[in-house]
């Protein structure tokens, strides 16, 4: 019944009406500039050299490479842009001018394997790739070129005028029109289970996000600095790239994460607010790297991408009591961001992910009966919203096992919900591994050592490990006179994956446990092999 749903706390979105054609590039840029209390401040600082972009300049930027994209390159509505980059100043620039064309963009880890990427590649089928130096090697032949984005040529187009950028194209700027229920992005997740899937992001999708955050906080008297340690390429990134500038906010950019430059860029920089991962967190509570630094002007960190724990919550109060710590929760399927605290009293809850956002609706079901159960009762979290995805792209059999018809998002997480409407994530229920932050998919990783002569089956599961959350551990059953020990298997799917995919606990079994229909039961292999305790 209706009565069993729980409903957003936050004021309503005021979104543009639907039929409106905007792209989600246009709404954060026309927020920015309606309601910027600052006449040009700084947009993006590249933490290690210190170049910065004043909002005119970054907007400038953007106007070129979306004029030079469209009239030289010739990129068209609907196109897909496979986009391979670690975190830098350019990277919010190609999302905004690719957004704004009409392009679809889709981000992937830089880290990622050869064959990983030629996944991903066949999912969204890009007619264009975006690189860098280090990164293009391992890109497949496509339609248009790789352009990369750390050239010299790069900023050359960057920094060409408009009208210069259009003048080198044979035919006049043509306004490209984009509705709002045209596909943004194609990110990916393996979701509740299988292999890695393309998760489809509307423009409208993204708009909604970014109105759950606006108008932001109460007045300042300068704009909030910003620091992601996130990467762009992750669903966390990638929403903030637009929501901070439609919040006019400051953004420092860490190509990638150290503990001692996020901590020097904080001083040097004068940062308001982190953005980050719970390792981030943990290394706070940690080390001693902290003393050596004037971390006074931070106020905020916003933590999310997977569980922190409670205690590390506790610490991190007691070590920097003027800080908020709040936590954020949501999955690439929902843009990002289901829930999260919204203020200092708020994020004193600790071990609760905040309160729905904006607009989203849940419901806390029972896997047994399919009830929708009442507050305090745990269940699969399911959510109902404008920010939920369109489905996986290609694979209506995945999207119809995550979306019900009336567009609930099984989250696959086990999760309550208190009286005062704050959300508690307890478990996960699906397979998904989270390492870091970073998801892993039990599956690929099984097929993978399914793949070896010598493994008859295997089955992998997280293993729970204080730094990284989790880490994936496999399950084995060796073909008769196999000799392959630990360090084999484990060497056989290192030198296939992405790094923060690696198996890191092997052990060796006669059999894996699986139903009858053939399902590997990953509870009982969790109670056959002891597991120290842990959130999630
Ligand atoms: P992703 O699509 O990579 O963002 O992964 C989404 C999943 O990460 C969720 O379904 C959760 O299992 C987990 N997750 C994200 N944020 C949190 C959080 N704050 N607490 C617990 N789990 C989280």
């Amino acid at each position: 019944s209706t009565s069993k749903t729980f409903h957003s706390p936050r004021p309503p979105i005021h979104l543009p009406p639907e039929e409106t054609p905007i792209s989600a590039a246009e709404y954060a840029l026309s927020l920015h500039a309606d309601h910027s209390p600052w006449p040009d401040s700084i947009a993006i600082i590249n933490s290690s050299t210190s170049h910065k972009l004043s909002y005119s300049e970054f907007i400038t930027r953007i106007k070129s490479l979306t004029s030079y994209l469209e009239n030289v390159t010739k990129l068209c509505k609907n196109d897909t842009a496979f986009i391979l980059c670690p975190n830098s100043i350019e990277v919010p620039i190609l999302y905004f001018s690719l957004l704004s064309l009409g392009v679809v963009i889709s981000p992937a880890n830089p880290i990622s394997s050869e064959s990983e990427i030629s996944h991903q590649i066949s999912l969204c089928s890009p007619v264009i790739a975006f690189a860098v130096s280090k990164t293009c090697h391992k890109l497949p032949k496509l339609k248009h070129r790789t352009i990369l984005i750390d050239s010299p040529e790069f900023d050359s187009i960057l920094t060409m005028s408009p009208p210069a950028a259009a003048a080198t194209a044979q035919r006049d700027l043509e306004k490209v029109t984009v509705s709002q229920s045209d596909s943004a992005a194609i990110m990916y997740s393996s979701g509740t289970t299988g292999r890695v899937k393309g998760v489809v992001l509307t423009h409208r999708n993204l708009m909604a996000v970014i109105a759950g955050y606006y108008p932001s906080k109460q007045e300042r008297n300068s704009p909030t600095v910003m620091l992601y340690t996130v990467p762009y390429f992750h669903v966390f990134g990638f929403f903030y790239s637009f929501k901070s500038i439609a919040l006019s906010e400051t953004v420092v950019v860490m190509e990638r994460f150290d503990l001692k430059n996020m901590l020097r860029a904080v001083e040097k920089f004068r940062v308001t607010e982190l953005a980050v991962a719970p390792p981030v967190v943990v290394a706070m509570t940690k080390s001693d790297l902290t003393d050596g630094y004037d971390l006074r002007s931070l106020e905020t960190v916003g933590c999310g991408g997977a569980p922190l724990g409670k205690d590390v919550m506790k610490v991190f109060a007691d070590r920097f009591p003027t800080v908020d710590l709040w936590q954020g929760y949501g999955l690439t399927e929902s843009t990002g961001v289901l829930s999260r605290s919204n203020d200092p009293e708020e994020s004193r809850r600790w071990g609760s992910v905040g309160r729905l956002t904006a607009a989203c609706e849940a419901r806390i079901v029972d896997a047994d009966t399919g009830d929708a159960l009442p507050p305090g009762k745990q269940g699969e979290l399911w959510v109902r919203g404008p920010t939920i995805m369109k489905g996986y792209v290609g694979d209506p059999e995945a999207t119809s096992t995550s979306l019900d018809p009336d567009g609930w998002l099984r989250t696959g997480d086990l999760c309550y919900i208190d009286d005062e409407g704050f959300v508690f994530v307890v478990d996960r229920l699906k397979e998904l591994i989270k390492y870091k932050g970073y998801q892993v998919a039990p599956a690929e990783l099984e097929q993978l050592l399914q793949s070896h002569p010598e493994i008859a089956d295997a089955a992998v599961i997280p293993y729970p490990d204080e730094e990284a959350g989790q880490v994936p551990m496999a399950f084995v059953v060796k073909q008769p006179q196999s000799r392959i020990n630990e360090s084999g298997v484990m060497d056989f799917v290192a030198k296939q994956v992405a790094p923060f995919k690696k198996v890191r606990r092997v052990e060796f079994v006669s059999a894996i446990p699986k139903s009858p229909a053939g399902k590997i039961l990953r509870k009982e292999l969790r109670k056959m092999f002891p597991m120290p305790s842990s959130k999630m």
